[in-house]
């Protein structure tokens, strides 16, 4: 079938170079690693994998906790949950490992069953048309969920690290991200601690009895059970600088500005330079790239995460190990400070839809290295974020899939492949229309959880055409395309013949793809075209006043592909299959709960 080349619609190309040939330095992979060897999980208790808990919506959290003497492991708590008036007539909330000591439903002794991982309260709807304030007294040691051990420099510490349910592990909580809430930690712990949480502190601490401190945070801002955490041990504060002067209104500070800051160990306080030196200037990037900062304050937290970095809402928490080694986290801080805007405001509704999160703060913590450092450093992201999507155990599945492990969600579809969805969809919209859509969607989507949908409609909306072709063969199809480009040159007619064959897997779609054409001929030297495949095997012919020298599709790389005739990319196989090993240990011992 003989194609014309269509200028009909018009690429915005112009921003990106070639990838240069210069061989790339190995760059940090955010996020998907698992930063140290996990510690073992012990817990005994059955815990359903995605719970939901039974239509209740709890609007805030007044969590408090007491620490144990350094050393120690248990902890006693007290969790106060205020849920929105609904008809459901019992709570059934996640809870776990710990022993309950009283449960209170608007200040009377309630009813309560307690066994397999799920906390089931009755609830007297009829009582109130209001909120109800449901409360449990506990004590015990955490299975999991809020990491009581010595830190990397030998001294005890406390850290919280949820994701992505292991929140019920240390409180009463429907943990799952579809329900966010507003929340206030009191904490007390050892006198010479400090303690970060989410939001904004309340008041100084307060020193108490039996040589403690109390420490209050609050958030007003809403936020998803795996996002809400503390942290306590003996750490050096160091300011990193203020951001966001006048987009940040959650901000409590008089000049409109967001306090940024580096919690870290006194040893290994150089980090706050090494990794944190840029962390301002990022929360200015997001702030004018995406919207206002959503949080009171951004704290980057020296922690026993297991992750390489853990986007918790204002207080990021990574790997200790790896800043105790000294080496600069700062692709992950880039990674880690996207996610505020993305997963920690607007949530992915369910597991499933992870990309929502993994995928956008992987390219937008490549974006600010394009603004910042330049096209090179952003295009050798890209490259290593393909390179690793290509040599992964993910391509037969699509982006959104269910995993019965929710840690086989840190894969390189939600990573690597949904970054790369973002930069083909920049591609055929432009930059105006794609950061514009991406702007709509926060400004309309902050503080809430969504699916890809929401997304897909802002920016079909934003595009002002139908999108959902792109959406459904990137988001809900396995793979991506395998170009096999050969060209001809037809004497008779003066036209050079390009025949692009889309030679994938059978079993992945056929793709429909926009994208240029790059003909390099003797005299009239490097031509462009628009074209659009949509089947297997096309052909398209192009005026020209003799053969062509060279061809190329796609010639400044937006799209996700392989050239058939590319040499498969070697030496990032082992790294996933070890990440996916890591997956697949946490599955076992998980079966064994
Ligand atoms: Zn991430």
């Amino acid at each position: 079938m003989r194609r014309s080349v269509s200028w009909t619609r018009r690429l915005t190309l112009a921003t990106l170079l070639v990838a240069g040939a210069c061989s790339p330095a190995p760059l940090e992979t955010p996020g998907i690693d698992f930063g140290e060897e996990p510690p073992p999980i012990t817990a005994g208790v059955a815990a359903p994998m995605g719970w939901y808990g039974d239509a209740v919506d709890v609007l805030d959290y007044a969590l408090e906790v007491r620490l144990p003497e350094p050393g120690g492991t248990r902890i006693e708590g007290r969790a106060r949950l205020t849920l929105a008036p609904g008809p459901a007539a019992e709570a059934v909330l996640d809870f776990t490992g710990l022993a309950i000591r009283e449960v209170r439903v608007d200040g009377r002794e309630a009813q309560a069953s307690y066994a397999d991982g799920i906390l089931r309260i009755a609830l007297d709807r009829a009582a109130s048309s209001g909120p109800t304030l449901v409360e449990v007294v506990y004590e015990g040691t955490p299975d999991d969920g809020l990491i009581l051990r010595e830190n990397v420099h030998g001294r005890p510490s406390a850290f919280v690290d949820n994701w992505p349910n292991r929140a019920r592990f240390w409180f009463p909580s429907v943990d799952h991200p579809h329900d966010k809430a507003t929340a206030s930690l009191t904490v007390h712990a050892p006198e010479s601690w400090v303690v970060v949480a989410n939001g904004r502190p309340l008041g100084e601490p307060v020193t108490g009895a039996a040589g403690t401190r109390t420490w209050r945070w609050r958030t007003d801002v809403a936020v998803s059970a795996y996002n809400l955490v503390f942290g306590a041990a003996e750490m050096s504060v160091v300011p990193v600088g203020l951001a966001a002067c006048g987009r940040a209104p959650a901000s409590p500070r008089a000049d409109g500005c967001v306090e940024v800051s580096a919690w870290l160990f006194a040893e290994d306080t150089a980090q706050a330079s090494l990794s944190f030196g840029r962390a301002a200037d990022m929360v200015d990037f997001y702030s004018e790239a995406i919207g206002p900062y959503p949080f009171e304050k951004l704290a980057h937290v020296q922690s026993a995460t297991r992750f390489g970095g853990m986007e918790n809402a204002s207080a990021i928490f990574y790997a200790e190990r790896r800043l105790a080694s000294g080496s600069s986290m700062e692709g992950t801080v880039a990674h880690e400070t996207a996610h505020q805007w993305f997963g920690a405001a607007v949530t992915e509704r369910d597991w499933t839809e992870l990309w929502l999160s993994e995928g956008f703060a992987t390219y937008f913590g490549y974006l600010y290295f394009e603004s910042r450092d330049g096209v090179d450093d952003f295009r050798r992201r890209l490259e290593e974020s393909r390179r690793s999507y290509l040599e992964s155990a993910v391509t037969g599945s699509p982006i959104v899939a269910r995993y019965d492990n929710l840690f086989d969600q840190l894969n390189p579809n939600n990573y690597a492949k949904g970054a790369w969805v973002l930069h083909m969809l920049r591609g055929i919209m432009g930059d105006d229309a794609f950061f514009g859509g991406v702007r709509d969607y926060y400004a309309s989507h902050a503080g809430t959880a969504v699916t890809s949908a929401d997304f897909a409609a802002d920016m079909a909306n934003a595009a002002g055409e139908d999108l959902d072709w792109f959406f459904a063969q990137w988001l809900h199809e396995p793979g991506y395309p395998v170009l096999d480009v050969e060209h001809g040159w037809d004497a008779a007619a003066g036209e050079v013949a390009v025949t692009v064959r889309q030679v994938q897997d059978p079993s992945w779609p056929t793709f429909r793809l926009p994208m240029e054409l790059e003909i390099v001929d003797g005299e009239a030297g490097t031509q462009r075209y628009l074209i659009e495949l949509t089947e297997r095997s096309q052909v398209f012919h192009v005026a020209a006043p003799g053969p062509a020298r060279s061809v190329r599709v796609d010639p400044d790389g937006w799209l996700l592909k392989r050239l058939a005739r590319e040499a498969p990319p070697r030496g990032l196989a082992e790294r996933f299959s070890q990440t996916r090993y890591a997956g697949a240990r946490l599955f076992e011992r998980r079966l064994t709960w």
